[in-house]
């Protein structure tokens, strides 16, 4: 086959793999997420199980891990109780026997048959007479091919150099025959041309796609894979920096942007308006901000600022400025409570400069927003605040020159320009808290340079204690003390019902909300973890607004906040919260963004465990945020070492971006993301924080590449533009979500 064939093979359909030419094995594949060779090939291995250094089971010595490598003799199933299966495997190499027993994992006894040579790696333990292994990692050889998962030329068979990979499989398909399916992927496609431009790829010293593939998949030693990794992961920034910049490039042509103006009444008088004097912080922030917006092109701003930096009133000056140069403006927000607060605070700035405003919400009543949406049709109103409502397409603008997107990771980029779409050429604002780290924020939004903002207006600080959920007496007794002084407390928990759970299978798992819903796989082992403990599972807020009432603060007044309350209920709750009519306020993540209630001093998270670092530090924000200190109380029920070691993080670390960059550390850029992200799915190898000289290289290839040929037209770049269409025609759609935070954590790409 020529090099075409073999290129064009990578987006041909599993079904052309020998062993994915029947339909239940193409089903599997479809299961993980592989439909065409390039997904097969792009199913890295998670893990390596190095079994280079393989022991005699005779010399294997207890209290020690080691790895071994042996026939499988017997394999049994046990299930002593409900809750417990115990999958039990024999592994015989010709020194001894071993035991080996897995937990709760009662498809093993599938994965092991007798015959089959296995690599096991644990600790090995001694007891009945014999030497165990709990719960080792493992590799099984496949049966028809004992040399399928290694390079050829090895020893068959043999013990030594052996780095096997581990892929993410599932029921009916193991890591063994995702393996073979990858072998013959990688057969298929040897001799794959590199759609890397040759010149590009010997400045960087980057090894040809073709090795790349073969060595992330079948390492001879962990050096190779490092290499081949760098190699992946710079495609996966190259080819997503590319496509930002063609469709930038083409969202500029033909559209005349606005220059707006920074010298008006408005603008003069806001400053005086303010309660409080801006930091200096502030101030440069809206010094940059409004050289941008005046300039004649298009802004692409991205404000990140941590939560309580004051992000609004930086806002509220881009506004005036778009009043003052006699345009529109409006500013968006993923929940009701927040347009509510912008009604409540920026709106009297606004009446007192006698800027023209409204709100629009999805319960806005008819007339009203007839009436509003007539106003901004003919340039009455000049201001705006609103949900996602402002996105039904009857509501337009006369000359919409301002676009704010506020908590911008709550929305999926085609919300964004949805809105953006109904003012050509408007300048852009976006704000977040969620601190995406420089190299990141140059891979999506590439020229346009985010501002930050450091100083925090929260002058209290907030202390935070990691409790297990024996100790959430400690907690309660916080709230009851905080009560006694006219202080509110918030309970969060990670689910709105409580699930029904199921003896078999991840389903029930409930009504998951926020950046939650689309983690499936957390769901998954929260599960098995439930089960393995005969636990109840998570905590569910219209449980535990119940339990608190009752059971804990009988004499206190607690009441329930969730997105699947109507906006009516939602608006009632956060009044009476707002109000101090309620001491307690139960509720999911709703309260993550940018409620600001400065009588709140308490908060209590339950099952913290099942949030990332940055969505606490998030939550933590919305205490302490008045006179009196806050405290914050993180508890779990895990015994997960890591997950621990994770949350014990936030009881030292106060700064949002260092947390960041820990969780972007911890998780993985499309976790803490969101995969919906158009093309954030796409990074899977990459790590921008260590990887930043990669960043930055494909950065500088892309520009010189789009500078040669910016519409990858030539014909010597066809190469590059099969690949990138190839890549991004395939990148999920980005979604929208609801009303109510279930966008999860989308990041945007400009
Ligand atoms: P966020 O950046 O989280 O959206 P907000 O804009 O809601 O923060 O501001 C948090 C609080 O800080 C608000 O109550 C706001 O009025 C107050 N604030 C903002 N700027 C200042 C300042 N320069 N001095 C004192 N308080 C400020
Ligand atoms: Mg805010």
């Amino acid at each position: 086959m020529g090099r075409l064939a073999h290129t064009r093979i990578m987006d041909a359909p599993v079904r052309v793999l020998n062993s994915a030419r029947f339909a239940r094995r193409q089903r599997l594949l479809e299961k993980l997420g592989l439909a065409t060779v390039r997904d097969v090939l792009g199913h890295y291995p998670f893990r390596y199980n190095d079994f280079s250094q393989v022991t005699e089971i005779r010399r294997a010595r207890i209290g020690e891990k080691c790895s071994v490598f042996g026939t499988v003799l017997e394999v049994s199933f046990k299930q002593p109780r409900p809750r417990l299966k115990i999958v039990e495997v024999v592994l015989r190499d010709s020194t001894g026997m071993l035991y080996a027993s897995w937990f709760n994992q009662p498809w093993l006894k599938t994965t092991f048959k007798v015959g089959t040579q296995a690599f096991l790696l644990g600790k090995v333990e001694h007891s009945y007479g014999f030497k165990r292994m709990a719960s080792p990692l493992f590799t099984v050889l496949d049966q028809d091919e004992a040399g399928g998962l290694h390079e050829g030329g090895e020893p068959e068979g043999g013990q030594s150099g052996r780095i096997l990979p581990v892929y993410h499989a599932c029921a009916g398909l193991p890591t063994a025959q995702v393996a073979r399916v990858v072998n013959e992927a990688l057969e298929a496609t040897e001799g794959l041309y590199d759609p890397l431009p040759a010149a590009c790829r010997a400045r960087l010293k980057l090894m040809p796609l073709g090795a790349a593939l073969r060595h992330i998949h079948r390492p001879a030693t962990m050096e190779q894979r490092r290499e081949a990794r760098r190699r992946l992961a710079f495609d996966e920034v190259f080819f997503l920096m590319l496509s930002l910049k063609l469709k930038r490039a083409a969202a500029q042509k033909g559209i005349a942007p606005y220059a707006h103006r920074a010298d008006g009444p408005a603008l003069a008088r806001l400053g005086s308006l303010l309660p409080f004097d801006l930091t200096d912080d502030q101030r440069q922030t809206i010094a940059t901000l409004l050289e941008r917006m005046c300039e004649q092109r298009q802004m692409n701003q991205l404000l990140v600022g941590d939560v309580g930096s004051g992000k609004t009133v930086i806002a509220a000056h881009a506004l005036a400025v778009a009043y003052d140069s006699g345009f529109q403006a409006a500013m968006m927000a993923p929940t009701e409570v927040l347009v509510q607060q912008y009604v409540l605070k920026v709106g009297p700035l606004l009446d007192a400069l006698l800027v023209p405003w409204a709100s629009l919400t999805s319960s806005t009543p008819a007339s009203a927003r007839r009436k509003a949406a007539g106003q901004l049709a003919d340039g009455t109103l000049s201001v705006v605040f609103g949900t996602q409502a402002l996105l039904e397409p009857d509501i337009t603008f006369k000359q919409l020159s301002l676009v704010v997107i506020d908590e911008q990771h709550r929305f999926g980029v085609s919300q964004r320009d949805a809105l953006r779409a109904k003012g050509a050429g408007c300048d852009l604002l976006m704000m977040t808290a969620t601190p995406i780290p420089r190299s990141l924020a140059q891979v999506l939004y590439g020229d346009l340079q985010p501002t930050y903002l450091r100083t925090r207006h929260q002058s209290v600080t907030t202390v935070t204690k990691l409790l297990d959920r024996s100790q959430v007496g400690i907690a309660y007794d916080a709230v009851r003390k905080a009560a006694a002084q006219g202080n509110q407390a918030y309970v969060v928990c990670p689910l709105i019902a409580q699930p029904g759970l199921q003896d078999d299978g991840p389903e029930g798992a409930g009504d998951i909300e926020g950046s939650f819903d689309s983690d499936a796989r957390l769901i998954d082992t929260f599960t098995d973890l439930a089960e393995l403990e005969g636990d109840e599972g998570l905590r569910a807020v219209e449980r535990e607004v119940g339990f608190l009432a009752r059971r804990v603060f009988p004499d206190l007044r607690v009441g329930l906040m969730s997105s699947r309350l109507s906006a009516e209920d939602k608006r009632t709750a956060m009044d009476q919260f707002r109000a101090g009519e309620l001491d307690v306020l139960v509720s999911t993540t709703v309260v993550e963004v940018g409620v600001d209630v400065p009588n709140a001093t308490v908060m209590i998270v339950e099952d913290a465990d099942r949030f990332g670092l940055s969505q606490l530090h998030q939550l933590r924000g919305r205490i302490g945020r008045g006179s009196a200190e806050g405290a914050m109380f993180l508890v779990t029920k895990t015994r997960d070492d890591e997950a621990l070691r994770r949350l014990r993080l936030l009881e030292h670390v106060s700064d949002g971006f260092e947390l960041a960059e820990h969780d972007l550390r911890l998780r993985h850029e499309g976790d803490v993301l969101g995969s919906r992200q158009h093309g954030v799915g796409s990074l899977r190898l990459i790590r921008v924080l260590d990887d930043a000289d990669l960043v930055a290289a494909a950065d500088l290839e892309t520009e010189a590449l789009l500078r040669d040929d910016p519409c990858l037209a030539a014909s010597r770049h066809w190469h590059v533009a099969h690949e990138l269409a190839m890549r991004v025609g395939r990148a999920p759609e980005d979604d929208t979500g609801g009303a109510f935070g279930h966008a999860g954590h989308v990041a945007g790409g400009a």
